[in-house]
């Protein structure tokens, strides 16, 4: 019954996420990491590689298990027993299109809460788009991405 559900692209996972899952697993004993093939959002990792990512990064972490999901994540929440959905907000401009998701998603099964962690402040500018943008201009993301990642992502925009 404890379980949260930490839901998004992580295209490709970054610090900022990993920050938002150590704080949920203060909350929560239990939190799986959640990820689907896109429909509204192109991803530049395939949905293999985020989640092979997000694998290695949460490891030694425990309380974690990563997962892939097909449909509507109401659906998904269900199914594993779940009630609460995991969301981080970093500034207001998150806030529209997460509580648009959240009131959906109610709407959908009253029964699941959306809980928001707000972003650290050393993590509140970072975004997946915004470190593939920087190693894309060749900038340095090894502050911003676990080394798994920061190795993925120079691969991917050479
Ligand atoms: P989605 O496409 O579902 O928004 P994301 O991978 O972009 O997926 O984000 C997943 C969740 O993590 C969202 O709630 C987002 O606001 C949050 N998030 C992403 N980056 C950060 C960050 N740096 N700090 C806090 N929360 C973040």
């Amino acid at each position: 019954m404890n379980i949260a559900i930490y839901a998004g692209s992580f295209d490709p996972v970054t610090n900022g996420h990993l920050d938002i899952l150590r704080r949920a697993l203060h909350v929560f004993p239990r939190v799986t990491v959640a990820t689907a093939e896109t429909v509204s959002k192109r991803c530049t990792f395939s949905l293999e590689e985020r989640l092979n990512l997000l694998k290695q990064v949460t490891r030694d972490m425990e309380g974690v298990e990563v997962r892939a999901f097909e449909g509507l994540l109401v659906e998904f929440t269900r199914s594993l027993g779940a009630k609460v959905i995991v969301r981080g907000l970093r500034q207001t401009t998150d806030f529209d299109y997460e509580f648009q998701m959240a009131t959906m998603n109610a709407r959908l099964d009253s029964d699941i809460q959306t809980v928001f962690f707000l972003s650290s402040l050393e993590y509140l500018h970072l975004s997946s788009s915004l470190v593939k943008e920087i190693a894309t201009l060749g900038g340095d993301v090894s502050q911003l991405v676990p080394p798994q990642v920061e190795d993925a992502i120079i691969q991917k925009v050479k």
